[in-house]
């Protein structure tokens, strides 16, 4: 294959206030790059654009560092190896590694993962199988400790992580599943394609109301994707020594001034344990996510939505689209 001179990656242009906008996002030309010892040159084919990106935006100390103004910006991708100068792999690998926003990628063979092409279409590798869908299965299984006849209520549920959790939950025999989304399309998803046992749209009023109706017993698990007034709603219902795992607050991702929860009293008198993760240091879970999600995706009792932006020059539309509701199911951009 003959590579062409240019390849082009988005950099950060400047720090969003509040929702990002294109303004933010530089696309840039510049040289395909050549692979060093021990490295791969791959030649991207589909992109990743997650709520973590939002963060990573910010200045300030998190639990990875931001990106720098005027740098390329990074996330998963899947992509054909066109050169390699390391062991073990070869031109016309798939591989999974963490530099995105860019057309062609030159990194450490160690920072890639092979995948099949043949077990999953790509996209998968970056959603239902990837680290959204072990996000669901670390959140749910040990962070929540959820258990066969637990009432499970999650947020944020028609995305990528959500979509996930509500389904493992109903296969590992929940007693009821409850999703919230922010559209009516979203809601009849859960319902008619994905098996959940309630949903609501908590744009059509109060979440406290919604969640109450669709959950007269109360619940035992709440998956918090969202944060302020969803989990507000869920301390209300969340019955004696209920589990919280609380795995993003995108509700207050775009904004200056965050809602806040104000029945923390809750914490106490239901005895409730509410534990906040990062999906990554739950690594030893991998191969029981891979081999229980995975075998759930292959007989079809598990099922995914993705939303496909094509070209990489529309990737920040993409994000901006997803921090915005505009996904059903994993957000992805096809390069
Ligand atoms: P996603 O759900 O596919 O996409 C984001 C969704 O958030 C949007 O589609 C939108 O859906 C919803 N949303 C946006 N603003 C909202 C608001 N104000 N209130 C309620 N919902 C809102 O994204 P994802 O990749 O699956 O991530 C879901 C959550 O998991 C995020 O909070 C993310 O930060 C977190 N996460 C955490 C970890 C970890 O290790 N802890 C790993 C991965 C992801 P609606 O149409 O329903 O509003």
């Amino acid at each position: 294959m003959t590579l062409p001179n240019n390849a082009r990656e988005f950099r950060l242009a400047s720090r969003p206030e509040g929702f990002p906008t294109p303004e933010n996002f530089d696309l840039v030309e510049v040289p395909v790059p050549t692979a060093g010892d021990g490295q791969l040159l791959v030649r991207n084919v589909v992109m990743s654009v997650d709520p973590y990106m939002r963060g990573r935006m910010n200045e300030g100390k998190s639990y990875v560092p931001p990106f720098e103004v005027g740098k390329a910006l990074e996330g998963g991708a899947v992509g054909e190896v066109v050169a390699s100068n390391a062991a073990g792999f070869e031109v016309g690998d798939t591989v999974l590694h963490n530099l995105g926003w860019r057309d062609y990628a030159v990194l450490d063979a160690a920072r890639a993962v092979k995948v099949d092409p043949a077990v999953a279409p790509l996209g998968a590798y970056l959603g239902v199988l990837g680290m959204p869908g072990m996000t669901a299965y670390v959140g749910l299984l040990e962070v929540a400790s959820f258990k066969e006849g637990d009432v499970v209520f999650v947020s944020g549920a028609a995305g990528a992580v959500g979509q996930v959790v509500g389904q493992i939950a109903r296969l590992r025999g929940a007693k009821r599943v409850i999703g919230s989304a922010g559209s009516d399309a979203k809601v009849k998803y859960l319902v008619d394609e994905l098996g959940f046992d309630a949903a609501f749209n908590y744009k059509d009023g109060p979440v406290g109301e919604q969640l109450a109706q669709a959950a007269p017993d109360g619940i035992d698990v709440y998956f918090d994707n969202v944060g302020g007034e969803h989990l507000e709603a869920a301390l209300d219902s969340l019955n004696d020594r209920g589990r919280v795992a609380v795995c993003g607050s995108i509700s207050n991702y775009n904004t200056k001034t965050p809602t806040g929860v104000r029945n923390t009293g809750l914490l106490v008198t239901k005895q409730l344990t509410l534990r906040g993760f990062l999906v990554m240091e739950h690594g030893h879970l991998r191969e029981q996510f891979v081999r229980e999600v995975g075998g759930w995706v292959a007989s079809g009792e598990l099922r995914y939505q993705e939303t496909v932006t094509e070209g990489l020059d529309r990737a920040p539309e993409a994000f901006i689209g997803m921090l915005r509701g505009e996904n059903l199911g994993k957000a992805l951009v096809s390069l």
